[in-house]
């Protein structure tokens, strides 16, 4: 005999039965007896309608007057003053008992701890090249958190409402609670208050404080939402004045339903149910267990423990009007059947934890869950730092418990580039003038046609060319870059703008490149399979898994086509190297921009993987903020994501660390790497990628033959030949470069701008007027990259308010020149 049965069978021996509504099998349940279990609502009757509609009208019209003749009327109190003076509510808190204030401070902490993690983030996204999207939360200005009096005065409430409306960021944060028979409010109330920072607090109840917050009185000023429990007045209230004010989901009876089998332990499912049940002859508690015997046994617990239950009157009133014991065959059932209920509180009382988890991953339309037997709801109502204030009635079914989410609201930004707006001129004319409004048309066409040189003819030409391919924007130089006053002699330009190698390229591939011999009347290998094995020597990997191409830009392209299908996402870190999203297009993909997790500008794992896209793009060091990117978090994304990982190491060499190891742990990984920027080699553009043969050789097919030409071929295997002007003189150039970052981020930094910190040979300078500075510095001859689309998060990017100059590293007499000229134009 199992121990369960012998708890069942223990349990049984006591046979008097509860009063409990209903009990039996669940599926015996008649439809009058399932209407009045599953269709709970709030029942409102007219007498209390007119009645709250009356305090509303007199508040409104009355103001403070109409509050203290209620508070006369209602309380039986004379109210002086209607705001408890500050000194009160600070005094409060030396009134409670040590342990009492312990308890409190440790539920606002982890209250606070809690709905900090849950603070909700900005984020953005670029739906086509040029347009960026964002959504910002912003806090609400002024909240009010409404506590009833009376035996319902709860501390607890006053910490759930005050605390998370804090943490969001709210501007002024307070409190209305009726006054006691002295006019002032529960003092232990007061002291929540003072714990939970809220700044003004108010001794109105009822529906007339709800009025008073939403309309505002001489004295309570007006709030933007009112969040809190109170009675059927109260309720009614917020709802009258739901077109004035935000408030929080309609507030009924609580509710606890918990889910059991023969493993679990029928006293402590009875003991959880009778303690919901203590908090309102209203209250609602169910039991759905597996088995008609552990129903039994459990019924036989609550018999049992309901004479010594200090609030039995509650608690036999509860079980009477709503209380349930019902009995299912499988656990399957009882999750149907709690999810049709949808309660507020849910409890898996079983102890297998892993099966607690698989259970509540099926359920759905539950306030808040309690995963496994020593989850208890008391635990979660006072301490657990989850917010208690939770849909009731049902309405678990389409509302959340209150979160910092109530505290803010979003506001969203878009930001068109002038390529993007002429892109979409014709299809949003199409648009304006089909909706009869040509003004929107006009609009829209305005855009059309200014400087045509920069971009691709639209959408609009009458050309047969494919749309995202019409619709593209070209790729344009800093050098290229308008500017009125650019010197004349190219050779005194300074470019610092492209991350190239400004030392030069390896003596070794100037001197094949310098020798007339070689033919170049011939094609060259198909597939570069001398260069192949060069840098599989370079990279320590087999001739196998290599690809090269027109630089690794052919690679990442070729990439996109072979690894993906038309109409999958493509997910990468945002801001990134900008011919992502561009390939991402051309190749039928759908970028997904994923903006940083946090300061340190590292990718966010968790949101790459869980957009689901089929293709990860990470760059590392990422261009253009030159930031490097944690190997646990690369990890993360590979070991999770669906399909295929490109990790981007175009500036692998100035790294601390390289990840072609990953490549060799999982065949999910392709690494992209270019001779353009350590090896000096770019006007010759070769690049390549490393990863399993069966991707490489994907790639290859997709990209075509003859990418590297001859001269390239050549240059690059005797720039990657060891000796002193190959290898060794990218190695020596590596170190080199890396110095002369160091110190130019030194530099920065004492001028007062620093940059973000960078792993690459350049360094990005966040700056709100990095387009001035940029066009003041082309001024002088230097030309820089300017960004000005970057987004605004986090705080770090944020400091130049979407503005940003991204600086190549030269020799000293190059940075010398650069930090003069910056100097200058910062002044
Ligand atoms: N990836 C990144 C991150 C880059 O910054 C660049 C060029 N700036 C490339 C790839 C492409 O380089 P290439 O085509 O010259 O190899």
């Amino acid at each position: 005999m199992s121990e369960a049965t012998l708890r069942a069978e223990t349990a049984a021996a006591t046979p008097e039965s509860p009063p409990l509504r209903f009990r039996g099998a669940a599926a015996a349940l008649s439809a009058a007896d399932q209407r009045q279990l599953f269709d709970r609502a709030l029942s409102i009757d007219d007498a209390v309608r007119r009645r709250t509609a009356e305090i509303v009208a007199r508040v409104r019209t009355q103001g403070d007057r109409g509050l203290v003749i209620l508070a006369r009327e209602l309380d039986g109190v004379t109210l002086d003053a209607l705001e408890v003076p500050r000194s009160t509510v600070r005094a409060a808190l030396d009134r409670l008992t040590p342990a009492l204030r312990r308890a409190l401070e440790r539920s606002a902490s982890n209250i606070a701890s809690v709905h900090r993690a849950f603070l909700p983030q900005v984020s953005e996204t670029s739906p086509e090249p040029g347009i960026v999207v964002g959504r910002r939360p912003d806090p609400l200005q002024r909240v009010g958190v409404y506590a009833p009096g009376g035996r319902a005065a709860y501390p607890s409430s006053v910490l759930m409402g005050a605390v998370p409306a804090r943490v969001a960021g709210v501007g002024e944060v307070i409190l209305c609670t009726p006054p006691g028979a002295e006019g002032l409010p529960n003092v232990t109330l007061l002291a929540a208050a003072a714990l939970a920072g809220v700044d003004r607090v108010f001794a109105v109840g009822g529906a007339g404080a709800i009025a008073a917050m939403a309309f505002g009185t001489e004295s309570i000023p007006r709030v933007d939402r009112i969040v809190g429990p109170g009675n059927a007045y109260v309720a009614e209230a917020k709802l009258q004045l739901a077109g004035v004010v935000g408030i929080d989901a309609p507030a009924g009876p609580s509710e606890l339903l918990v889910i059991a089998d023969a493993t679990s332990d029928p006293t402590l499912v009875a003991r959880e149910l009778l303690a919901q049940a203590e908090h309102d002859p209203l209250a609602c508690v169910v039991a759905i267990v597996v088995g008609e015997d552990v129903a039994r046994a459990v019924e036989c617990e609550i018999a049992s423990q309901l004479p010594s239950a200090a609030r039995r009157e509650i608690i036999e009133a509860a079980l009477r009007g709503q209380g349930a014991v019902l009995s299912v065959v499988t656990l399957e059932e009882a999750v149907e059947l709690a999810n049709r209920y949808a309660p507020e509180h849910l409890l898996l009382a079983l102890p297998s934890v892993e099966r607690c988890s698989k259970l509540a991953r099926a359920l759905r339309n539950v306030g808040t869950i309690f995963v496994g037997e020593s989850s208890s709801n008391a635990f979660g109502d006072y301490m657990t730092g989850a917010n208690h204030v939770l849909p009731t009635l049902g309405l678990a079914r389409s509302y959340s418990g209150l979160s910092v989410l109530d505290f803010v609201r979003w506001t969203t930004y878009q930001r068109i580039s002038p390529e993007a707006a002429r892109a979409l001129a014709a299809d949003v004319a199409v648009f304006g003038d089909a909706e009869g409004l040509p003004g929107h048309a006009k609009a829209a066409r305005a855009w059309n046609g200014i400087s045509p040189s920069r971009s691709l003819p639209s959408s609009a030409s009458a050309a047969p060319v494919r749309r995202e391919i019409a619709d593209l924007p070209l790729y344009t130089e800093a050098a290229d870059d308008d500017t009125d006053c650019a010197p004349n002699d190219p050779a005194d330009l300074l470019d610092l703008s492209d991350n190239t190698n400004l030392w030069g390229a390896p003596p070794a591939a100037m001197a094949v490149l310098h020798d007339s011999s070689h033919a170049v009347s011939r094609y060259p290998s198909p597939y570069s399979a001398g260069l192949k094995s060069a840098l599989a020597r370079y990279v320590g990997w087999k001739d196998a898994g290599i690809v090269t191409g027109c630089g690794s830009d052919d690679v990442l392209d070729a990439a996109m086509r072979a690894l993906a299908e038309r109409g999958d996402a493509i997910a990468f870190q945002s801001p990134t190297f900008s011919m992502i999203p561009v390939f991402a297009r051309v190749n039928g993909l759908r970028p997904v921009a994923i903006p940083f997790r946090d300061e340190s500008c590292d990718i966010d794992a968790e949101k790459l993987v869980d957009s689901g896209a089929r293709l990860i793009y990470v760059c590392a060091p990422n261009n253009p903020t030159a930031t490097p990117v944690s190997r646990a978090a690369l990890e993360y994304v590979i070991e999770r994501a669906p399909g295929v990982v490109i990790i981007d190491e175009a500036y692998a060499e100035f790294a601390a660390d390289t990840n072609v190891d990953l490549a060799a742990k999982h065949p999910s990984v392709l690494v992209t790497r270019t001779l353009s920027k350590a090896f000096g080699l770019a006007g010759l553009r070769v690049g390549y990628g490393v990863g399993d043969p069966a991707l490489t050789g994907a790639v290859e097919r997709a990209r075509g033959p003859y990418k590297v030409t001859a001269a390239g071929e050549r240059a690059a295997l005797a720039a990657l030949a060891e000796g002193p002007a190959g290898l060794g003189w990218v190695r020596e150039h590596a170190r080199v470069a890396i110095e002369a970052r160091d110190d130019l981020i030194a530099s920065l930094r004492e001028l007062g701008v620093p940059s973000l910190p960078s792993a690459a040979n350049f360094v990005l300078v966040p700056h709100p007027r990095a387009d001035e500075i940029g066009r003041r510095l082309r001024a002088s001859g230097i030309v820089v990259r300017v960004l000005t689309d970057l987004p605004w998060a986090p705080a770090s990017l944020a400091r130049g308010e979407g503005k940003a100059l991204r600086i190549g590293v030269g020799p000293s007499a190059a940075m010398t020149r650069f930090l003069t000229a910056f100097a200058e134009a910062l002044r």
